[in-house]
């Protein structure tokens, strides 16, 4: 993961202007939107007395479009609430045997009809313990965190944490109960691999303690399960300290409504279209249902279930293979049924003109603060600019300034200028043509200074020209001051 300088100051509560300095120490001309790697962030971090922990990043980016929300939520009645299987995650280091363990327990529940044919993989599946059912998220569990959370989806009751006993806890350990501790997943501890000769099962269990995991055994109240995924020793153990976790968790979905859930797989199938996995989390999904995720939207066509049978419906906590979305949604889209086709489309193409309205804002804009890092990816190499100022001499003068600053990597380009104060027009231009503005003893007016902050064009105000002159060389150099 990285931090841009801004981040990494905020983080260590210094000014950006004193973290900048230790980079130049480093020999790192940094800008403040400049990102910095793992190993430099470890080393400054170091130095202001700090250690670095990786903490679950959670990038919430199309929440404030609304892109990907509920819209009417219905409450339900108390009353029309009934039991519903948990869902499952198993997460935990890389092999530490997550993939292995669900295969164990999937296995164990292939049904005989399929026992002979080609085992359904849809990213999810339901097993059967005892007469409970528990729904199993076979994706990384990483990914079904991560993108699911950021997009305000909470797929998961449960996670079992799976930790090698040869092996201990482990970054990705760490990162696994971070996940769950913040969304507040019970995690029940499976203790792996112990049928190898240099398993140290106590070991696991202390080295959990340190991120707050205490095992019941030592008084507290974590269970922690010894298994072998690969002998399948202890899986029925595991999975019945999982239903009893279940059932404390008393999980209640209404099946007599439209349905809600949530994508967990989706991808563009030749013969099929787009083919998604769908968690219903609440209501029940059926043929016919309008529906939408995200941006795509669609009629469901057909359903089939994780033993390879086509279905009519699928209640609460079932993973279900739907057909009939006109393009494929994305891992964590909040799905939802509508009224009718006209509904569902309506919201999708509301939501795509609005995504490509935020699309074209990012793309389009430059600034003095990340000028340096867009020269150096490559991504600008014309610096245009729009200039006003309070008469006409001093237009002229430092437009020829200015345009003097053009480098081997950089043209730097006046586009317009001209005297008065920056109004609306310059800041449409300026959107139009990626450019600056810079002001000389005239200031944006309150309509230009609103639309620029919209369309985010960077708007700049000096009073001497030779300090316009200076900062614009420090930005095509990557060593502008932040101003703040
Ligand atoms: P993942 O990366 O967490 O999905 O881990 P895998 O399930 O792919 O397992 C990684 C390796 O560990 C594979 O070679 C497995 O065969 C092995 N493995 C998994 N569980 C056990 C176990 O209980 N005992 C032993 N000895 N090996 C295991």
């Amino acid at each position: 993961s990285s931090l841009t300088v801004k981040k990494l100051a905020e983080k260590l509560e210094v000014e950006p202007n004193s973290l900048m300095q230790e980079l130049i120490g480093l020999g790192i001309m940094a800008t403040i939107n400049q990102e910095l790697d793992e190993d430099t962030i470890e080393v400054i971090a170091d130095e202001y007395g700090y250690e670095v922990t990786t903490e679950p990043e959670e990038e919430i980016k199309e929440e404030d479009l609304g892109l990907n929300e509920l819209v009417q939520d219905i409450e339900d009645n108390p009353e029309d609430l009934q039991d519903r299987p948990a869902v499952v995650t198993v997460m935990g280091h890389v092999d530490h045997g997550k993939t292995t363990l669900l295969d164990v327990i999937r296995k164990a529940n292939v049904t005989a009809s399929e026992a002979g044919g080609i085992t359904q993989h849809i990213g999810a599946y339901q097993a059967n313990i005892n007469g409970d059912k528990l729904t199993f998220l076979d994706t990384p569990g990483h990914e079904a965190f991560t993108s699911m959370r950021a997009r305000g989806a909470q797929a998961t009751d449960i996670t079992i944490l799976i930790v090698a006993a040869d092996d201990g806890v482990m970054p990705q350990t760490v990162e696994a109960i971070n996940h769950a501790q913040a969304a507040e997943v019970p995690i029940i501890v499976a203790i792996n691999k112990i049928d190898r000769h240099n398993a140290q099962p106590e070991r696991v269990k202390q080295e959990l303690t340190e991120y707050g995991l205490v095992p019941e055994e030592w008084g507290g109240d974590t269970i922690c399960v010894p298994i072998s995924a690969l002998k399948k020793e202890n899986i029925d153990g595991l999975l019945e300290m999982v239903t009893l976790v279940a059932e404390m968790e008393e999980l209640k979905a209404n099946p007599d409504r439209p349905a809600n859930g949530v994508i967990v797989e989706a991808e563009l199938d030749k013969g099929r279209g787009a083919v998604a996995t769908v968690l219903v989390q609440n209501g029940t999904l059926k043929i016919g249902d309008s529906i939408v995720a995200g941006l795509s939207h669609g009629r469901v066509r057909a359903m089939i279930d994780d033993q390879g049978e086509r279905i009519e419906e699928a209640g609460p906590s079932t993973p279900v293979e739907v057909l009939g979305f006109n393009s494929v949604p994305q891992a964590g889209d909040l799905l939802q049924v509508l009224e009718d086709e006209k509904e569902v489309r309506n919201l999708a193409e509301d939501r795509q003109s609005k995504k490509r309205q935020q699309d074209l804002g990012q793309k389009q804009t430059v600034s003095l603060d990340d000028l340096f890092e867009q020269i150096q990816q490559g991504e600008i190499k014309d610096l245009n600019l729009i200039i006003k100022g309070d008469v006409q001499g001093s237009v002229e003068a430092v437009k020829d300034a200015i345009v003097q600053q053009s480098t081997e990597e950089v043209q730097v380009k006046v586009v317009h200028s001209g005297v008065g104060a920056i109004r609306e027009a310059d800041i449409m231009l300026a959107t139009a043509s990626n450019a600056i503005v810079i002001g000389f003893n005239v200031r944006p007016d309150n309509n230009a200074r609103q639309i620029a902050e919209k369309e985010k064009v960077d708007v700049r105000t000096y009073r001497v020209i030779y300090k316009a002159i200076e900062d614009i060389r420090a930005a095509m150099e990557g060593l502008l001051d932040p101003d703040y």
